[in-house]
């Protein structure tokens, strides 16, 4: 809560829900600019980008503790304007990037430094103010140094998109630079960090989609193999591209409509992760095929302090840029989750937060 000796907060401009449906219940408009509580820090912010959240919590938000209004949005980046007197590793002018999950520091997870299973975490844009606003204030642990050779619109896609694909490429999918991994939709955000990281490391990648156009730009940026699900069998070309043996691990946030396939293109003991499951959480569990082909089913969402932290010194060391397919101004936010929702993007959609 502010506290009392500050007067009253000047205003902001944000864009935040006030019930839930479509692009409707999006205002464009003003809120309280936050006050920084002692152990926080309060961020002006350049630039944020969206993510499917976004639209999940615009549509119903259901499950998600929230209350109405709510500034949306949970990347950002942008410059430190104020922190502790005391505080030792940010200074305000320093150009930043945040991660959105705050846990409660108290529970077993957050204690052993699980924060990102913490039982009272709660997300900016989910729980809490976002980011589709001109400040935020969170506390000092969730802000990190920007990589210098970023934007602010490319650096903000590292706290959801390119930490959630960490986790599930290198903590849960433990992929080595000797291994095949197959990336299911590409074009969507996640699914393209993860092609940009698994890169970096030298294995070998496959990339899926529906799209010939994302095909082409998925192997400008590196995929060794690309395969087009409208008119490919995504199964036969997986076993053709690695010698009938499949892959080792598949990226995934698709859901039930590619499940099928995701599970028959795994080598023996390979590997699964999956962040999502836009089209569909109910497919067959086909058990007979994992146990008997011991295969590994790993659920991920997002990543701890210490995943991003690792993170941002692999995207200063290589100079990794995430996909940036637009950048909107914060007052067309409606075009900006109009595009998102499309699905024909390639990249990160971003939104500009000061003029
Ligand atoms: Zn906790």
């Amino acid at each position: 809560m502010p506290p009392s000796r500050h007067e009253a907060a000047p205003f902001m401009k944000a864009a935040f829900i006030t019930a839930h449906g479509g692009n409707e219940v999006v205002s464009i408009g003003q809120r309280p600019k936050p006050i920084r509580q002692p152990g926080h820090v309060l961020v002006r912010l350049q630039a944020a980008t969206l993510n499917r959240v976004d639209l999940y919590m615009r549509d119903s938000g259901a499950g998600i503790t929230h209350q109405l209004p709510q500034i949306m949005g949970l990347d950002g980046a942008g410059t430190v304007e104020e922190v502790d007197a005391d505080e030792k590793l940010l200074k305000p002018g320093q150009s930043v990037v945040l991660h959105p999950g705050i846990g409660c520091g108290r529970c077993e997870f957050c204690q052993r430094g699980d924060v990102i299973l913490c039982v009272g975490m709660k997300y900016l844009g989910e729980h809490r103010d976002g980011t589709l606003a001109q400040w935020v204030s969170l506390p000092a642990q969730n802000v990190f140094a920007m990589p210098a050779h970023l934007s602010f619109a490319e650096a903000a896609a590292l706290g959801v998109n390119h930490l959630t694909a960490w986790r599930m490429l290198f903590t849960k999918g433990q992929l080595k630079p000797w291994e095949t991994v197959l990336v299911f939709g590409i074009g969507g955000g996640v699914s393209l960090a993860a092609l940009q990281l698994a890169k970096l490391t030298g294995a070998q990648v496959l990339v899926t989609s529906r799209d010939a156009g994302k095909l082409e730009r998925a192997r400008a940026l590196g995929a060794d193999h690309v395969i087009n699900s409208s008119t490919q069998d995504v199964v036969k070309e997986v076993m053709a591209r690695t010698g009938g043996r499949g892959v080792d691990l598949v990226i995934e946030n698709v859901g039930a409509a590619v499940w099928s396939s995701a599970m028959k293109s795994l080598v023996r003991g390979g590997r699964l992760v999956t962040c999502g499951a836009t089209s569909g959480d109910q497919p067959p569990a086909d058990l007979r095929r994992i146990f008997i082909r011991q295969l590994q089913i790993l659920g991920s969402t997002l990543g701890n302090f210490d995943e991003f932290r690792d993170l941002l010194k692999l995207v200063e060391r290589t100079g990794l840029r995430p996909v940036i397919d637009s950048e909107f101004p914060l007052a067309q936010t409606h075009a900006a989750l109009d595009r998102l929702e499309s699905g024909a993007q390639f990249g990160k959609v971003a939104i500009r937060l000061q003029e």
